[in-house]
């Protein structure tokens, strides 16, 4: 039975969230400002968070310092077994995991339910991880050990927040780091509830800590702190390159997960029907709001037309609409921000000279408030304009057409960012020649399921290093070798 925990306080629908999770506790936070939270469905207020101070995170890095030594000594069936009881926590939380997520961030039924479900899964995927790892070899006359290398921090983005930070815990928690947590300051509701089944997992006090707060006070704190081994940041590239900088100054490890713009190959051989129902699943996921999406799709320049029709009859079974209709699977923007930054884009796109074939400027007719936007297709588009090379982060599709394979590999690869493309046909192998050819951390064929085993990061300003499995498990951890 889950006990409800001091956490969040109701006033008249409002949720007043005031404390940080330090040293096993809630404890309040010593800031003294405050931001709102927002239904962006609605745009109604719906609660506020407190922003924490350097003192707070200064708390939350001496606790995390104090549990290292017992906490690094623990062995591989301990941790193994505190996953578990991690998983069951969060799973014992799905539902109202879930409405949060619907609340406060607004995500479609079908990404809510895929992120609910897997938060908790991610823990015991980690304990394979830790199980087949080889924590001893010998290398020559070496011993060598991987050893945990000390507090761990965790910078998180408002997307996927439950999901994010339960990756990076299970990881720290793998590795026998202990872990300071800062997630981004729009999801505090989601992240206070989360916080409440994590409590229930009985971690030893310390390994884990959780610092609500602005990226500027609470973010910087941690990156410049000295205590701070490693720092494992997921949000934009801008935010990652400042990280970068500010960790540079006492050498902390760094893995940067940051933005992408997929590629979405389309073969000649592809069934266009499949292909344009793909595209859309692989483009609009997360109403948009995913680092990797596919927002380039290449079509081969003779298909071009039917393919638009193709793409333009399966967007009708998109519907735009609050996380509470099941139906709809493109939910608002999750913030007033966030919508102008793609309505800009989206006058961008016309502006240069791009073919809307599908969506546009504005909401939808249909929704008379809310931060939804109509999912744009944009065609006629070349890999040059800024539409097709800046990340949107939003329902904006670019239709770009190629000449032949050669011709598609070298417009996916023209881009600053490498995270995850997309090959699509009717022959596997001659998909899997394109993959092998393309400049990016993941290529998925044919709309192939999630391995959470695999190694998941970007080349180029895309980020540095890679999450999950046991090459998420190595970022956390450090060799030794002895030799004798
Ligand atoms: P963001 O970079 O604005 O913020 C991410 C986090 O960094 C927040 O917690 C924020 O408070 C904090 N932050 C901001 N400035 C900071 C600073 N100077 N020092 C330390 N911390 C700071 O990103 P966002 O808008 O929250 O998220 C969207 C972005 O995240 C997109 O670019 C998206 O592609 C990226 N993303 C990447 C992945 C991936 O795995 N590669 C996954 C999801 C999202």
């Amino acid at each position: 039975m889950v006990q409800r925990i001091y956490a969040i306080s109701s006033k008249a629908d409002m949720q007043i969230i005031t404390t940080n999770y330090i040293d096993g506790d809630f404890r309040k936070s010593s800031g003294t400002s405050e931001a709102p939270l927002y239904n962006p469905a609605t745009e109604q207020q719906i609660g506020t968070v407190r922003l924490s101070t350097f003192d707070d995170v200064d708390a939350a890095v001496s606790a995390a310092k104090a549990s290292y030594p017992s906490f690094s000594a623990t062995s591989i069936e301990e941790r193994v077994d505190m996953l578990g009881r991690l998983a069951e926590a969060v799973a014992a939380r799905s539902e109202p995991l879930a409405t949060a997520m619907r609340e406060e961030y607004g995500a479609p039924s079908g990404f809510v339910s895929f992120s609910a479900e897997r938060a908790g899964t991610v823990f015991l995927d980690m304990a394979r991880a830790v199980i087949d790892y080889p924590w001893r070899q010998t290398i020559g006359s070496a011993e060598v050990e991987m050893r945990p290398l000390g507090v761990a921090a965790a910078i998180t983005p408002w997307n996927s927040n439950i999901g994010f930070i339960c990756a990076k815990l299970a990881t720290a928690v793998a590795a026998g780091s202990p872990i300071v947590i800062k997630p981004s300051e729009m999801s505090a509701i989601q992240t206070q509830l989360l916080l409440e089944a994590l409590h229930q997992a009985g971690l030893p006090r310390g390994v884990l800590n959780v610092v609500n707060g602005d990226g500027q006070t609470c973010g910087s704190a941690l990156t410049a702190h000295p205590d701070v081994a490693k720092i494992s940041f997921t949000g934009s590239t801008a935010t990652g390159r400042a990280i970068l900088r500010a960790a540079a100054d006492t050498m902390k490890r760094v893995t940067l997960e940051l933005g992408g713009k997929g590629a979405q190959i389309i073969l000649d051989d592809a069934d266009l029907d499949r292909a344009a129902e793909q595209a859309l699943t692989s483009g609009f996921m997360n109403s948009g709001q995913a680092c990797i999406a596919g927002t380039r799709v290449l079509i081969p320049s003779r298909l071009k037309f039917a393919f638009e029709q193709k793409l333009a009859g399966a967007l009708s079974s998109y519907p735009v609409g609050p996380a509470s209709d099941p139906a709809a699977r493109i939910g608002p923007m999750v913030s007033q921000k966030q919508w102008e930054r793609v309505q800009s884009y989206i006058a961008l796109g016309i502006e240069e000279g791009a073919r809307v074939i599908a969506g546009g400027l504005g909401r939808p007719d249909e929704l008379d408030r809310g931060w939804f936007v109509r999912p744009t297709v944009f065609s006629d588009v070349d890999n040059g304009m800024r539409v097709a090379r800046e990340e949107i982060f939003g329902p904006v599709l670019c239709i770009l057409s190629y000449e032949d394979d050669d011709d598609a590999v070298r417009i996916a690869n023209d881009t600053s960012y490498g995270l995850q493309n997309y090959v699509l046909s009717g022959d596997v192998e001659r998909a899997r020649k394109v993959a092998r050819q393309l400049d990016s951390g993941r290529v998925v064929i044919n709309g192939a399921p999630h391995e959470p085993m695999a190694p998941f990061g970007g080349f180029r300003q895309s980020g540095m290093g890679r999450e999950y499995g046991a090459f998420g498990l190595t970022s956390f951890l450090e060799p030794r070798a002895i030799l004798t």
